[in-house]
């Protein structure tokens, strides 16, 4: 499951954990974005959302977390974690998860093509949100109602005093409080 994780919040985890029963998966692997060069907007360090996505993750035996895009040097391509994932996991079958409005943008990616042949993409998204033309090969998408929840309002609640409490883990919230994260 690919994101920025700026924060990880309980929408990530419903729709990880969907994907996870829906297409029968072994594990569901998070996996924190290092430099998301396509982003003109400031994204909190990536040690502090790859702590927050270790301390969202740790009650479920299923998830892990991996620090490859956050140890890479240069920008974030996903390829280049599919094709070392690929390496790592010889005969494994992957997909890659994660919301549909970056999907959407896949063609501008670096080697979509290879990128689509390494792994099965899965596109996750609120129900009734319109998809938009989706590139032409197949995904997989699945609706999760928990994806009302967005890491813009969160990072807009903190930054405006307001609560996040019931829409992160309790152990993200006092993270974001502790390390003074998204305050304007
Ligand atoms: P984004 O543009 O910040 O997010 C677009 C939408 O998708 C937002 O509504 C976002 O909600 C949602 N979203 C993102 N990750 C999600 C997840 N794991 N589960 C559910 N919803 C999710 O997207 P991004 O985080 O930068 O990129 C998503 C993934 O695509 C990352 O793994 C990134 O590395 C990859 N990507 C790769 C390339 C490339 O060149 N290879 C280019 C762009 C993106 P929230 O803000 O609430 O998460």
């Amino acid at each position: 499951m690919g994101g920025t994780f700026d924060p990880i919040h309980h929408g990530h985890l419903v729709a990880a954990e969907e994907a996870r029963y829906a297409l029968s998966l072994e594990q569901v692997l998070f996996v924190p974005a290092g430099r998301p060069w396509q982003k003109e907007r400031h994204v909190a360090p990536a040690e502090e959302r790859y702590q927050m996505t270790v301390l969202a993750t740790k009650d479920n035996p299923a998830f892990e977390v991996s620090r490859t895009e956050i140890d890479r040097d240069g920008p974030t391509y996903t390829v280049d974690t599919l094709r070392e994932l690929h390496a790592a996991t010889p005969g494994a079958e992957l997909f890659f998860i994660t919301g549909a409005d970056a999907i959407l943008e896949i063609l501008s990616w670096k080697d979509p093509d290879e990128a689509m042949e390494l792994a099965t993409f899965v596109a996750v998204t609120r129900p009734g949100y319109p998809l938009g033309k989706l590139p032409s090969r197949q995904i997989v998408v699945l609706e999760i109602p928990a994806l009302a929840i967005s890491s813009t309002d969160i990072r807009a609640r903190v930054a405006e005093g307001r609560p996040i409490r019931y829409l992160v883990p309790d152990a993200v919230a006092a993270h974001i409080r502790a390390r003074d994260l998204y305050r304007a």
